[in-house]
């Protein structure tokens, strides 16, 4: 009976420590939950497993003092482009685009979607060599471009086949989450009209990047008759997008549209985010629904950044934090259709952020070098993947070294 004595105390250890991590004193927000509250976060296997008031530190093989920070749902970023690599070099694919572990994690995103770098010729190979190979949660918007954000390829319409783009899509419908268009400078719709064609036959949103806004086809006809309630705009405070009327009030298609259901995306990117547009747009309430990037080579080192940064943008110009983080989660994960992220529901994917909101004197930039002052600045001090730590800027999760006495290298 030798053997059971050690068994038995295994057993006692692991029903006392059921869980491998705990988040104490965290303020939680999680607005699919409705929660905005201190809450103690405890992960178990790589999910969510209790978000209380009080979880006992003991009960977890590891405890997290993260007093004072936020915890929220892993950042949800569905505008950005990481397609890296030596992928269609000489084209937009490859130069632009940045590996995604890089760029998101330290900002506290763990989810990011792809905004159509790829179309259906080129996407087998995004998926494999980037996608699979990340420890970010990767997913796609596919170009209705067959060589995708390519360059010349992109304005030529016998490239934008709705059938094979559709049967893509179908082939990697746990990948790609909705059909892309972009850059097109031609004045026909055909653009538009074949990635709805193509997201209508494999039953998914489009999102729209409207290239040059041309006379031929007026953006408000676009958001307020072509697109489909649940398709997506992004750029919203982009120079070229007609936002307000001649007494500088948000245009009534605007709203139209909004009520009919079509979605605004934040995409800031290097050219399409500008202060004299969003502060007054947001003034009188047209805020984006989800905040987003459009990370790239051209965004990352300018005004965009990153994440917390754009997401600081938006606190500093009025938006509450609790709005902010629900644009940056929930919301934009049901308008990718993927709700098993984007909240922290007891069984959901442990993915979380851990974030700082500091005070003190911040600056932030618009895509034309415009500054603005700002009192709050968020930043990403712990992300969990999984329930794994994948980034910690202050080693919160970690032992001091001097009460480690001999250490070596983590098991
Ligand atoms: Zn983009």
């Amino acid at each position: 009976m030798r053997w059971f004595v050690p068994l038995l105390a295994a057993c006692c250890a692991f029903a006392q420590q059921p869980y491998d991590l705990v988040l104490k004193g965290g303020h939680v927000i999680d607005p699919k939950n409705k929660l905005s509250a201190v809450r103690d976060v405890a992960v178990a296997n790589g999910r969510i497993a209790a978000v209380e008031t009080n979880i006992p530190a003991s009960k977890a093989k590891r405890a997290i003092d993260v007093r004072a920070l936020y915890v929220t749902p892993g950042l949800v970023d569905i505008h950005v482009h990481v397609f890296a690599g030596s992928c269609a070099v000489g084209e937009h694919t490859g130069e632009l685009g940045v590996y995604p572990d890089g760029f998101t994690l330290r900002s506290g995103v763990t989810t990011v979607v792809d905004a159509g770098s790829s179309g259906w010729r080129g996407l087998p190979e995004f998926y494999e060599h980037v996608a699979k190979r990340s420890r970010t949660r990767v997913y796609a918007f596919l170009n209705i471009v067959g060589r995708g954000m390519s360059g010349t390829p992109e304005q030529n319409p016998a490239e934008m086949d709705p059938a094979a783009a559709a049967d893509c899509a179908r082939r990697y419908k746990d990948f790609v989450v909705g059909i892309k268009t972009a850059h097109y400078t031609g004045p026909e719709w055909v653009a538009v009209e074949k990635s709805i064609q193509a997201a209508e036959l494999a039953g998914l949103p489009v999102m729209v990047d409207f290239g040059e806004f041309v006379s031929a086809r007026p953006f408000a006809e676009l958001v307020t008759k072509k697109m489909r309630p649940g398709d997506m705009y992004t750029h919203l405070y982009l120079e070229r997008v007609p936002m307000f009327d001649a007494n500088g009030k948000v245009a009534p298609y605007l709203w139209e549209a909004r009520k009919r259901g079509v979605l605004f995306d934040l995409g800031h990117g290097g050219g399409s985010f500008i202060f004299r547009y969003a502060v007054p747009a947001m003034q009188q309430g047209f805020a984006p629904d989800s905040i987003s990037t459009d990370l790239h080579t051209g965004s990352m080192n300018a005004g965009m950044k990153d994440m917390a940064n754009v997401m600081s943008k938006m606190l500093n110009m009025g938006m509450p934090l609790d709005e902010v983080i629900l644009r940056s989660t929930w919301q934009p994960a049901r308008q990718i259709r993927r709700e098993l992220v984007g909240h922290l529901s007891v069984g959901a994917p442990a993915d979380i952020a851990v974030l700082r909101l500091a005070k003190g004197d911040f600056g932030f930039v618009d895509v034309y070098g415009a500054r603005m002052k700002g009192a709050s600045r968020l930043t990403a001090e712990l992300t969990l993947r999984d329930g794994a730590v994948a980034w910690d800027l202050n080693g919160l999760a970690s032992v001091d070294w001097q009460k480690l006495g001999k250490y070596g290298p983590p098991k």
